[in-house]
């Protein structure tokens, strides 16, 4: 079981407050908070090891470097990757698909096919777009209902020997739904296409095994599962990477180089050129062992009783309405209350001290769908409470009058 308090007390900023009022975060989706021991973990790296790495015999530098190949095994581990050098650093997931993307413009012909879906972040859908525009490939898009579920007689009927990669997320981050993407990844085989899952969603729910899901890439970002900003992983699969040209070029990721021709390096350093956010990478590893040190079982009781409860709660409101009534689904909740604009809302219960999202959530074709032009979203983690989500109604409700 959670000791609720005693992970609330692992969050500083928990208990700080906002506009006079204690802070009540549920823009989990956007971003986790993080816990101390993480925060710590940084100050103690540029404290005591702070040096480049995979560079330089000295002392802090041979330091820097086991502690950054450490967190790597780690992440191994945490996703069940066969190798370690499957698991590339990235910026965060954006990066991670960028870089995918840009390796399957050498392959792609004009008349391939790509499927993204209905579901997708603007950070899986843009790259593809890009890749299509530059190889004459074409984008297609596997469609959702009105539960916010993709259509898996709609995707079995797109998929066919032109379709080369088939992109999706494993959790929607605008409204919650869990993607059956061990079918579709099942599935995009039989045709010979690769998969890449998108679990910038999925990882601060779930423990994604990458090799069980037979998934051919796998990215998320670290600062949504209580990591820093600006690190993130690529899994790829080992023959897919050694195929893939790499993204960037530059130091660290290079055997030998003249100005006639240069080598690249073995994975996964072909994947990271440059210097890398070194402490950033140390502490995902910190963050990772946080996560599971809370538990993934206890995360995911804790979560689904704060969906279930604000779901019930939030139906009490008149006028309001909920996108995103998937079967699957994580916690998150996405709604509007009558005509009113999220903005309005979202501004009104900021001066209460909670946080939620409004807007598009970077997924605008979800919102085009539904027509409307955002959502409020609520986006829970597993040191949320019941008593938040009651000042978060009590707020919604003051709200609705003041606005109505
Ligand atoms: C947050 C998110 C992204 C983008 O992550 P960045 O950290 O901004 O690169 C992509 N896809 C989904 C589903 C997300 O939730």
């Amino acid at each position: 079981m959670l000791d609720i308090n005693k992970v609330r007390a692992d969050f500083p900023i928990l208990s700080r407050t906002v506009n006079g009022k204690p802070l009540v975060y549920f823009d989990n989706g956007a971003t986790s908070q993080k816990p101390q021991i993480v925060m710590d973990a940084i100050t103690k790296y540029y404290q005591e090891i702070n040096a480049n790495i995979h560079r330089g015999v000295h002392t802090l530098s041979q330091l820097a470097t086991d502690a950054y190949e450490i967190s790597r095994g780690k992440i191994q581990n945490h996703i069940n990757a066969k190798f370690a050098h499957e698991v590339i650093f990235t910026s965060g997931t954006t990066h991670g698909i960028n870089a995918v993307a840009n390796g399957f413009a050498s392959i792609l012909k004009p008349g391939d096919e790509v499927l993204v879906s209905a579901l997708e972040h603007h950070s899986n859908i843009v790259p593809w777009q890009m890749l299509c525009e530059k190889t004459g490939a074409v984008l297609k898009v596997i469609p959702m209902n009105e539960n916010g579920e993709l259509i898996m007689a709609e995707y079995d009927k797109l998929l066919s020997d032109k379709t080369k990669i088939v992109t999706v997320n494993h959790i929607s981050n605008a409204l919650g739904t869990v993607n059956p993407v061990k079918y579709m990844i099942d599935k995009a085989h039989e045709f010979g296409a690769a998969v890449l899952i998108d679990g910038a969603q999925a990882v601060p729910h779930l423990k994604p095994d990458v090799q069980a899901l037979d998934c051919d890439f796998y990215v998320f970002s670290g600062h949504k599962i209580c990591g820093p900003t600006g690190v993130g992983i690529l899994y790829g699969k080992e023959a897919w990477l050694n195929k893939l040209p790499p993204y960037q070029g530059g130091g660290e990721m290079i055997k030998e180089v003249s100005f006639e021709k240069t080598t690249y390096a073995d994975l996964p350093h072909k994947f990271e050129a440059g210097t890398p956010d070194i402490a950033g990478g140390i502490v995902l590893g910190t963050a990772v062992d946080y996560m599971n040190s809370v538990g993934f079982d206890n995360i995911q009781q804790q979560e689904l009783e704060l969906l279930e409860y604000a779901t019930t709660r939030l139906l009490e409101i008149e006028g309001l309405k909920i996108y995103g009534t998937a079967k699957e689904k994580t916690s998150v909740v996405s709604f509007n209350i009558g005509e009113i604009h999220p903005y309005d809302i979202g501004t009104i219960v900021d001066k209460l001290g909670i946080a939620v999202r409004t807007g598009h959530h970077c997924a605008q074709p979800i919102m085009d769908f539904f027509k409307i032009p955002g959502t409020i979203r609520a986006s829970f983690a597993f040191y949320n409470t019941k008593e938040e989500i009651d000042v978060m109604i009590d707020a919604l409700k003051r709200a609705q009058m003041m606005l109505s």
